[in-house]
């Protein structure tokens, strides 16, 4: 299927069965999400171990990403059920556990709170703001009313809050190393010392994941460039977000955020009410419709579902109306050379009128491999060239190609099997594993026009862009670029 910007389905009771989670990966789900925030590690494992069981079935690539519940706050139990606040009305929240109270879940959080501040409930539709502060508690006045419930999240979108890793948090991370998990998002985080906290977790518990950066607090947005270059991959998680800070400034963070993993070629996820009213409706509204074209010009190399395929009245029908929209979008405006950040454009040739940026973040070593990437993606826009075929050993070079957004599919050769599946979060990347052990380049172009044709990926015929880096043997980064018409497959006697 001809489409570019990758779908992200997270699991969850509506998508659990064998039959549903076939027929998602199926219908074109690239990537899935286990959310720590609801369910148990049984439930999780056993999502787990059936996906890899239909993924090898159906011969694909899919990763996990175990996403952490993070310092999530919540309300404590409000006894005698839900409880409507009305604006004006003074409520105490606290540890004591009057009746006329609000409960906290944490006793911590108390700490960080300060008169003046505000508390958003239940994504931010209950508004309070702190009087004053006690020991066991803080009072407080309804600014915007409504109900409250048991367990429902909190947010301090003024509170300086500490980045911690809960117990809960590091047994989830070892359930992600044990069970295999491909990446480990990161729920509120701070700045690039709450990833390298993450890492430091990680190697306590005996291993290392990639790390998916959940932009989702106001605190982390003057530190957005450093912390899309500490993670290996970002989320626009415009939940929380949303409502840690003011609505109105999320569809251009979106495109802030979306520009600075490009920059440095970080994969970005676009997440959260994508195409909310399908939990419950066959058919999306028209602004959820747009809103998903809308990430894939923005740039996105990932659409993410979350309640939609969770716990969705059809999961299924959710990801094939995601994927036609943006085949759609993919469509009616393909990738251009233009400039696609907020800095100066250089010239990509001499001589070209066509601009194009070369990354000037990154560092002088990684140039070579960044502007053969760039070069290859110029030549798709001068010749009628099928792919671009890349040779990756951790994925860095497909993440420069797809930095360019190329009009081609990127088609990835790998020798792990744990690379391919991350690749598939990359913004046009076909991941295919490298089936023979090479030395010379011709053997790769043999090699390479055997695997695609025996994959139907390519007919003699196509042309193609080959870039790998040589010789060989030295295993140096990307610095040649072969145009290369695929050949018929020669007989082999018998
Ligand atoms: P969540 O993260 O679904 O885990 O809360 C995404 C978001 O906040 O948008
Ligand atoms: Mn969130």
């Amino acid at each position: 299927m001809d489409r570019r910007a990758k779908i992200v389905a997270t699991l969850g009771p509506a998508s659990a069965s064998e039959e549903v989670l076939e027929r998602l990966l199926q219908s074109g789900v690239d990537v899935v999400r286990l959310n720590m925030s609801h369910g148990n590690q049984a439930d999780h494992r056993r999502l787990m171990q059936r996906l890899r069981r239909l993924a090898r079935q159906q011969r694909r690539f899919v990763p996990v990403i175990v996403d952490l519940m993070g310092p999530r706050y919540r309300l404590g139990e409000v006894v005698k059920g839900p409880r409507t606040l009305t604006a004006g009305q003074e409520v105490f929240l606290g540890t004591r556990g009057r009746e006329t109270d609000l409960p906290i879940g944490d006793r911590e959080l108390l700490d960080h709170l300060r008169a003046g501040e505000r508390m958003l409930i239940d994504n931010g539709m209950v508004e309070l703001e702190i009087l004053s502060c006690q020991a066991d508690g803080v009072s407080t006045k309804v600014v915007h009313g409504g109900l409250v419930a048991t367990r429902k999240g909190i947010n301090l979108p003024d509170t300086d809050l500490p980045f911690t890793i809960s117990e809960k948090d590091h047994s989830d991370i070892e359930f992600a190393l044990r069970e295999g998990a491909d990446f480990l998002a990161v729920s509120f985080v701070g700045g690039p010392d709450d990833l390298q906290a993450v890492r430091a977790a990680l190697r306590k518990h005996g291993g290392m994941l990639p790390l998916i950066a959940k932009l989702e607090r106001a605190a982390v947005l003057p530190a957005l460039d450093a912390t899309v270059e500490a993670s290996d991959g970002v989320m626009v998680a415009r939940g929380d977000l949303g409502v840690e800070v003011p609505v109105h400034n999320v569809p251009v963070l979106q495109k802030k955020i979306i520009a600075a993993g490009r920059r440095v070629g970080k994969p970005v996820i676009v997440a959260t009410q994508m195409l909310e009213s399908m939990i419950e409706q066959p058919r999306p509204t028209r602004a959820e419709a747009s809103d998903c074209a809308n990430a894939v010009f923005d740039g996105a190399d990932a659409l993410m579902l979350s309640g939609e395929t969770a716990a969705g009245i059809d999961p299924v029908k959710v990801v094939v109306t995601m994927s036609k929209i943006i085949v759609e979008a993919e469509a009616y405006r393909p990738p251009s050379l233009e400039d696609f950040s907020d800095r100066q454009p250089e010239p990509l040739l001499p001589g070209t009128s066509e601009q194009v940026n070369i990354n000037p973040d990154l560092d002088k070593h990684l140039e070579i491999p960044d502007v053969v990437s760039a070069a290859a993606v110029y030549a798709t826009h001068r010749l009628d060239v099928r792919q671009i075929v890349a040779f990756s050993q951790g994925g860095f070079t497909a993440r420069m190609i797809a930095r360019y957004r190329p009009r081609t599919p990127i088609t990835v050769f790998t020798r792990e099997p744990d690379v391919a599946r991350r690749l598939q979060l990359v913004w046009g990347a076909r991941p295919l594993l490298l089936e023979d052990e090479l030395q010379h380049h011709d053997q790769v172009v043999k090699l390479v026009d055997r695997q695609l044709i025996e994959a139907e990926l390519a007919q003699p015929g196509d042309v193609i862009i080959i870039l790998m880096g040589v010789p060989i043997p030295d295993r140096p980064l990307t610095n040649l670029m072969r145009v290369h018409r695929v050949r018929e497959l020669e007989k082999t006697a018998t």
